[in-house]
C-alpha cells in the first residue's frame, strides 16, 4: 500500500495524470494569479506538455512538441518558460539527466525525493515531510537556511526489476 499523501491537494499526489491536465492548468493559473504572475500563453503550453508525459521529459522534446504546435519557438524561451515553472513549484527539475517533471501540490513550498528508474527513465516524485525536516535538521548546526533541495534516487522500478526476474 501507499503511504497515505500528507499534503491536502486536490490533485492527486503524483504528477499530474492527462485526466487531471485541466485541473492542473487551472491551478496553476490561480496560483500565479495569487502570486501577481503571468501565467502566459507559452507558460501554460509547456506545463501542459510536460503534464502529457508520464516521464521526465527533456527540454529538446518540449521544443519539438512545440514546433509541432506550430509555434517557432528557440531554445531559450523554452528554458525561460521552464524556469519560471520550476521557480514557482508547477515542476521539477531532475539533475541526474535535465529533465522536468510536473509536481502536483504546487502550493506547498517542499523538498523533492525522487525515485528515478536507470532502465526505463521513469520517475515518480514521494511526497513526505520528513525530508525537508531531516534537510533543515543536518542544515541546523551550521547555520544554513535552506531554501529548496531534492533527492534523486537511482535505481530499478517495479516494472523494470520484475522484467529482470522473468528474463
Ligand atoms: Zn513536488
Ligand atoms: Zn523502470
Amino acid at each position: 500500500m501507499k503511504p497515505a499523501c500528507q499534503h491536502r491537494s486536490s490533485p492527486s499526489c503524483t504528477a499530474p495524470s492527462s485526466q487531471q491536465v485541466a485541473d492542473f492548468l487551472a491551478q496553476a493559473e490561480q496560483l500565479c494569479a495569487q502570486r501577481k504572475l503571468r501565467f502566459t500563453a507559452l507558460r501554460r503550453t509547456v506545463l501542459e506538455l510536460v503534464c502529457r508525459y508520464d516521464q521526465p521529459v527533456g527540454a529538446y522534446t518540449l521544443l519539438d512538441d512545440l514546433r509541432e504546435t506550430g509555434r517557432s519557438a528557440a531554445p531559450p524561451t523554452v528554458y525561460r518558460a521552464l524556469n519560471f515553472l520550476q521557480q514557482q513549484g508547477l515542476v521539477h527539475r531532475l539533475a541526474n539527466d535535465n529533465t522536468y517533471i510536473a509536481c502536483a501540490h504546487p502550493q506547498q513550498q517542499h523538498a523533492g525525493l525522487f525515485l528515478v528508474c536507470r532502465a526505463c527513465g521513469g520517475a515518480r516524485e514521494v511526497h513526505t515531510r520528513q525530508v525537508d525536516n531531516a534537510i533543515a535538521r543536518q542544515a541546523r548546526p551550521y547555520d544554513f537556511q535552506v531554501e529548496k533541495a531534492a533527492v534523486e534516487v537511482i535505481g530499478l522500478c517495479a516494472a523494470c526489476a520484475g522484467d529482470k526476474g522473468d528474463g
